[in-house]
């Protein structure tokens, strides 16, 4: 039976009063499974107001006890892990497995969490003049919020809120439309593991929910990650509203093969890269690049069977390596990309287009494409596809494959696969893209390193998660001491110099 999908507010579940929701599918089967009510302005600002007043309590309560709420909020998600996957693969239509790694890297930002007293440490300078001393220390902004896409569900949320929480923040998470029940529980686990009602709230919503966070001036930042166009303009507007803000958008990531790769290596992570998570990821390998027409042809000569070959079904499919697309309208977009492609005159080597999943064919399946001879001036070379599409785009030498890379809008990650150090050397020093893999394809920061990219694909001075994160929820205060014993009598009224 379909469900109507609440908000969570203060400790408890809120239904909806706006009069407006939207449809929540189940992407295999194309069934609608539920509606989420989607807020308005007056219930983002009431949620932002259960939070502001907890606030206090929760900014004074000791690191200490702050990381053990997470720690045991960490053995619920360790316990739960499957539950939570099954919401998530229900909803967005990824395989089961590969939802449960998005929650694995999401526990491991809680896990570097749990060390608030430690990540919260100040610095401090004895004798910064005669018998006066400095420290700094880092304290909480108040109330944060997080704006999140449909592909990470859990994940992303997760590179957010741990961070904000352990630095006595309180936060308000605005999830995707498209898949909003995992965030639910997350609020309900993370309160059984102790944390105070209206410390953690879930508002669901579309535009108007996230103008109300973006002009609520009880909101000190904002976390986004999403598509472009949508990262500029929050970040846009929260320049405006005068709110810190970290803004992820969108990618195209290149991955260089060399002539000296070992070409099988290079296929086995172009495969799982280009369309694991069918090819849903901002990490997704969506443009080859092999360096010389030898190079070229040899890895089209491996990569052609293995994307016919490739194992599609529904998420809960065990023996499944891709899942359908999130929604019909995204499918349907993907596929226009495809025939654009053709249109400007790539070569289609492997169509998915008229793939149907037997037993499924009212979900949003789509094959696995690839196309060969891919330009710089192709739509489908600049523009994000987010589907199971991936572009071989020839360069004939490394030169010209970095300069493909630094010139595009996007610059999230990247990588190159060869053995020769040199090379590797130089392009990690040159490339300019936020995340780079020497013989990893998916170069993702573990948590304790920071998450983000370059260009148009981050809007911000933060990236998130790790050292980063932690500067980013918290402000920095310096203050300088001075005893008695070494005031020096009398006013100065020259600028102060410390002696
Ligand atoms: P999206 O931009 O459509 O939505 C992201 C969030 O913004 C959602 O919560 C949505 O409700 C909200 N939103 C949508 N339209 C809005 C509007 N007009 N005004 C205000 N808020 C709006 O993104 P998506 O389709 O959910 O996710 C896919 C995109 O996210 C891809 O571009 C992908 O590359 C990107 N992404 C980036 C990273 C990264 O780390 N850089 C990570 C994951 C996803």
């Amino acid at each position: 039976m379909a469900k109507n999908i609440p908000h969570y507010i203060g400790g408890r579940e809120v239904a909806g009063r706006s009069g407006r929701q939207s449809p929540v599918f189940n992407p295999a089967t194309g069934e609608e499974t539920g509606t989420v009510a989607l807020a308005s302005t007056a219930e983002v600002n009431e949620a932002v107001a259960t939070a502001r007043k907890v606030f206090p309590e929760w900014a004074a309560t000791t690191p200490l006890r702050r990381a053990r709420i997470l720690n045991k909020f960490l053995r619920l998600l360790e316990e739960r892990t499957n539950e939570l996957a099954a919401v998530i693969t229900h909803e967005h239509g990824k395989v089961l497995s590969d939802a449960v790694g998005e929650i694995q890297r999401g526990m491991e930002v809680v896990e570097f969490a749990t060390a608030a007293p430690t990540l919260l440490k100040g610095e401090i300078t004895e004798n910064v003049g005669t018998r006066v001393d400095s420290h700094s220390l880092r304290q909480p902004l108040g109330v944060v919020a997080g704006i999140t896409p449909f592909n990470f569900p859990a994940m992303v949320p997760m590179w957010m809120f741990p961070v904000a929480l352990a630095a006595g923040n309180c936060f308000i998470l605005k999830p995707s439309e498209r898949d909003p029940s995992a965030a639910l529980l997350l609020a309900k686990w993370l309160e059984e593991a102790g944390l105070p009602a209206g410390v953690f709230n879930v508002v669901h919503g579309d535009k108007e929910a996230v103008d109300a966070l973006l002009h609520n001036p009880d909101i000190s930042a904002v976390s986004f990650v999403g598509s472009t166009p949508i990262a500029r303009y929050i970040y846009e507007t929260a320049a405006k509203t005068g709110k810190r803000c970290q803004a992820l958008g969108g990618a195209k990531n290149h991955m260089i093969i060399m002539p000296d790769a070992d070409m099988d290596q290079a296929v086995d992570a172009l495969m799982g890269a280009a369309y694991g998570a069918a090819g849903e990821r901002c990490m997704a390998i969506s443009v080859a690049v092999p360096i010389g027409a030898q190079t070229a042809d040899a890895l089209m000569a491996k990569l052609e069977p293995r994307v016919r070959g490739l194992k599609i079904g529904p998420g809960t499919d065990r023996e499944a390596e891709m899942g359908p697309l999130v929604t019909k309208l995204h499918r349907d977009k993907v596929k226009g990309y495809i025939d654009a492609g053709v249109a400007e005159g790539a070569k289609l080597v492997v169509d998915g287009r008229s793939f149907k999943m037997q037993g499924y064919e009212d979900g949003y399946f789509l094959g696995g494409s690839l196309f060969d001879h891919v330009t710089p001036q192709m739509k489908i070379y600049k523009e994000e596809i987010f589907g199971p599409v991936l572009s071989v785009a020839r360069a004939d030498t490394f030169d010209t494959a970095a300069r493909m890379i630094n010139e595009h809008e996007f610059g999230n990650g990247t990588a190159i696969f060869t053995r020769d150090g040199d090379a590797a050397r130089e392009f990690a020093h040159q490339i300019q893209v936020g995340m780079v893999g020497i013989n990893v394809p998916i170069p993702v920061p573990m948590a304790f390193h920071s998450f983000g990219g370059w260009k148009s694909s981050l809007f911000g001075d933060h990236h998130m998660h790790g050292p980063e994160g932690i500067r980013f929820y918290t402000k920095l205060k310096t203050i300088t001491t001075r005893w008695p014993t070494g005031i020096r009598a009398g006013s100065e009224f020259v600028m102060p110099t410390m002696r």
